[in-house]
């Protein structure tokens, strides 16, 4: 049996919904936006930190992570995911400069 640092991102992912099924992982991954909400409003509040940077990227990680294994779960949702970017970043874009 492979140990974690092994193992793919995808394969750790897969294992994990397996191990703690889809539903608890939803979970997770709600927690994990909540937490970068809080990050972020600690860097708001209390400014550029040392610690409320790291906690930050703590908490982008975490994030990533939980999307990541959506991506793996779900597919094609990261290609939709994909797509939606590029266009609410064109309206983005065209907000900011006109
Ligand atoms: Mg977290």
């Amino acid at each position: 049996m492979a140990t974690q640092t092994e193992s793919k991102p995808g394969q750790i992912y897969l294992d994990a919904f397996k191990k703690w099924g889809v539903p608890a992982q939803f979970m997770v991954a709600m927690e994990e936006c909540c937490e970068l909400g809080q990050a972020i409003s600690k860097v708001h509040r209390s400014g550029f930190s040392k610690e409320s940077i790291e906690h930050l990227a703590e908490e982008i990680a975490d994030v990533r992570i939980v999307i990541d294994s959506l991506f793996t779960l779900i597919d094609g949702l990261e290609e939709q995911a994909d797509k939606q970017q590029v266009s609410t970043l064109i309206k983005f874009g065209k907000r900011v400069y006109e």
